[in-house]
């Protein structure tokens, strides 16, 4: 029997309809061992630490957020239970999780102080509920599962908000964990938490893809499904291009790139634990279970034919040109100067005596006069990113594609080169404010 860790994102578990959602995920679902590692509701967590910052500077703020975390879980309690008994059980578990962090803030409150381990373990209170809740949902509609304390299995180091996690240890739980799947065909347990020396840690904001992926790690798991709001990671952003298409097959390497030059898509990090042990990891939409979704996998050296797998358009950029002569200062001097008054700096090069450099987004108001200041030349620009394996080895196919959309849309380009950035990515530069134009057309070429 195959292991699977089904991992659920905030909006997933946000209310009854997703709740519901996800069950039906789960239950369509008889021939593998599940362990179903579910987020807090979304907004939760976020409510959570406003809860303890507003109980810490003595802000009755505070009694309304706790009145709201407690009215959202409630209300998604009624909502999912129909049977009245079997509500009424699950309110008195989680009126019992709620008194607790009550007690835990009034003590903030009273102490005037807030160290990182209590602010760990108010902050774990969302994933607690929300597993709770399901927990009991998933026994009264008949399933067989059990809830786990994730912190029996995910141990970490005692940087209680950003705690990093155990591997040794995680691979040693591991073993109970795979007991318990004998008994179980389901275990549901939070992702986001952990333990030092018994006391509670978390993995930093969004740590639950994480945790899914150290699960995986810990009993070898089959597969990681990562089940989002979203179809998977797409061709470009589907809300300037809506005929973008959901990516079936990506490596790590990739998602990496577009996660550096700002797509929102999950931390390449999170999920490296599970790829080094060769678990494919897929993203999934709870809303539409059926989709294709997006396999993440390891690139083990292999080299693919090189095909432009995605793109994105990224505005207020910045296109920067230097002459280099004798008397100027050195090298990293300018690498320096760009990396602190950018906040991305995309590309830095070096070619007959011209520095070249593609930056995002100045830091400050008075960047641009220092560049000027610098002798810089600098020309505002949009960047159309292309991401691939092996993209400065394109093949050609693709390659008479690329210079099709150059020739056609030439009176927009600000550079009529394709910028290599890394083994990952290129760079095509467009006049300021003309990316939104062109971006469908680009894609059509590439991708229809
Ligand atoms: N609930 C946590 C957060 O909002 C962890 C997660 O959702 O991944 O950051
Ligand atoms: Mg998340």
């Amino acid at each position: 029997m195959a292991i699977k860790v089904l991992k659920f994102g905030g909006t997933s578990v946000a209310d009854s309809t997703a709740m519901r959602k996800v069950f039906e995920i789960i239950s369509s679902n008889r021939e593998d061992k599940q362990i179903v590692v579910l987020s807090a509701c979304a907004g939760i967590t976020d409510k959570l630490l406003k809860l303890s910052e507003t109980a810490l500077s003595q802000d009755n703020e505070y009694l309304q957020i706790l009145e709201k975390i407690e009215n959202h879980h409630l209300k998604l309690i009624v909502e999912l239970f129909r049977d009245s008994e079997k509500s009424a059980s699950c309110i008195k578990s989680v009126n019992f999780l709620l008194q607790s962090l009550k007690k835990l803030i009034e003590g903030v409150k009273i102490l005037e102080e807030i160290t990182p381990k209590i602010k760990a373990e108010i902050l774990s209170y969302g994933e607690l509920l929300s597993t709770n809740i399901f927990y009991q949902y998933v026994l009264s509609r008949g399933l067989n599962s059990f809830l786990l304390d994730s912190r029996e299995i995910i141990e970490t180091d005692n940087y209680h908000l950003n705690a990093k996690p155990n591997f040794e240890k995680i691979q040693q739980n591991g073993e109970k964990l795979k007991k318990l799947l004998q008994n179980y065909p389901i275990v549901i347990t939070q992702g986001f938490i952990g333990n030092w020396k018994k006391e509670t840690t978390v993995l930093g904001r969004g740590g639950s893809d994480l945790s899914a992926s150290l699960f995986g790690y810990s009993v070898n798991a089959d597969e990681i499904l990562i089940w989002t709001d979203v179809d998977g990671i797409m061709t470009t952003d589907p809300r300037l291009v809506p005929n973008a298409k959901v990516i079936e097959k990506i490596t790590v390497d990739e998602v990496a790139e577009l996660s550096f030059f700002g797509a929102k898509v999950l931390h390449p990090d999170t999920i490296k634990p599970a790829l080094a042990k060769n678990i494919p990891v897929k993203v999934l939409n709870t809303f539409n279970p059926n989709g294709i979704g997006t396999t993440i996998y390891q690139n083990n050296g292999i080299t693919f034919e090189s095909k432009v797998s995605s793109m994105l358009l990224i505005e207020d950029c910045f296109y920067l040109r230097r002459q280099v002569t004798k008397d100027s200062r050195d090298f990293s001097y300018y690498l320096n100067l760009l990396k602190s008054n950018f906040e991305k700096l995309f590309k830095f090069s070096f070619n007959d005596n011209t520095i070249l450099a593609i930056v995002k987004s100045p830091k400050g108001s008075d960047t641009l006069n220092l560049l000027e200041q610098e002798e810089f030349l600098n020309q505002k620009v949009d960047a159309i990113a292309l991401f691939g394996l092996n993209i400065p080895n394109i093949d050609k196919e693709e390659k008479s594609k690329l210079d099709y959309i150059t020739d056609r849309i030439s009176e927009f380009l600000e550079s009529k080169l394709f910028f290599v950035v890394s083994d990952y990515s290129a760079i095509l530069l467009l006049q300021p404010n003309k990316g939104k134009e062109v971006i469908e057309f680009v894609h059509s070429i590439l991708f229809d």
